[in-house]
């Protein structure tokens, strides 16, 4: 069976929307292909630049290692876990406090944006080691 470009773009965007998890374009690949056998990790690179071009889906701009994407452009902020890369949402309604903090600052500086990230480790890199002896 051979895909459109329309559906193969389709089919990325549903896979990305469904993940919580940030993934890069390589993860998302191995998991549209589960779908789309035939597409490249090419294809999959090219639509989700051009949907991140088009404000369609979110690339996410952290620091070092590979480039991130989410289905979701509603504005919210990240957790980066150093150790593994992991990326999770933050969920904190103090957030918009220091939005409104952050938007008189914006103005101040006649800035034109700015870049929040927060960083700690995930659940699996803060487990106690078990250790084996
Ligand atoms: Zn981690
Ligand atoms: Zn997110």
């Amino acid at each position: 069976m051979k895909f459109s470009r329309t559906s193969q773009r389709r089919v990325i965007l549903s896979e990305l929307r469904k993940l919580k998890s940030h993934p890069t374009a390589d993860e998302l690949y191995t998991i549209v292909r589960e779908k789309l056998p035939q597409i490249s990790l090419g294809t999959v690179y090219r639509n989700l630049d051009q949907m991140a071009e088009a404000g369609i889906v979110q690339r996410l701009e952290l620091c070092g290692r590979q480039k991130r994407f989410d289905g979701n452009i509603d504005r919210h902020y990240h957790m980066r876990c150093p150790d593994c890369g992991a990326v999770k949402d933050v969920e904190n309604d103090r957030m918009s406090h220091v939005e409104s903090i952050l938007s008189d600052v914006l103005e101040d500086l006649d800035a034109e944006g700015f870049w929040i990230e927060f960083t700690g480790q995930c659940k699996d890199c803060n487990k106690p080691r078990v250790e084996i002896i």
